[in-house]
């Protein structure tokens, strides 16, 4: 039966995560640039990549993978997290507007459509006016 064959050959192995998902994803990023670059350089880089991911799916070494994909998370922290606030961020700027304090700099955020309104900093307590 091919399916226990496989079941077998999979028992024990360490399977995808997201270092493993991003290599592959990288390695396909290679390969399209292959396509439109000269060299071999993106040509093996994808390889290397892809061949990378596959052994670490396949591996039986789960803790030392595990290790690999938690430091993979812990350096990529930072831009995922960009990444993933970036449509909250589209539709903050849809409805608010940021105004800086002219006195000390500070951030606010003001919604819009309201017209002419005068704004009172929370940090410093001066007023200016703004058109929201
Ligand atoms: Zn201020």
């Amino acid at each position: 039966m091919m399916k226990e064959k496989l079941i077998r050959f999979m028992y024990g192995r360490y399977g995808v995560d997201q270092f493993s998902k991003f290599l592959v994803g990288a390695g396909i990023v290679c390969l399209i640039l292959n396509l439109v670059s000269d060299g071999m350089l993106f040509y093996i880089a994808a390889f290397a990549l892809l061949i990378y991911a596959y052994f670490r799916v396949f591996s039986k070494n789960h803790a030392k993978r595990y290790k690999e994909n938690q430091k993979f998370l812990a350096m990529t922290a930072g831009i995922r997290g960009r990444i993933s606030s970036f449509p909250k961020q589209m539709e903050q700027r849809k409805n608010y507007h940021i105004y800086k304090c002219p006195t000390c700099k500070q951030k606010i955020r003001i919604p819009r459509g309201k017209g002419k309104i005068e704004i009172t900093c929370p940090k410093c307590h001066s007023k200016f006016i703004k058109r929201s």
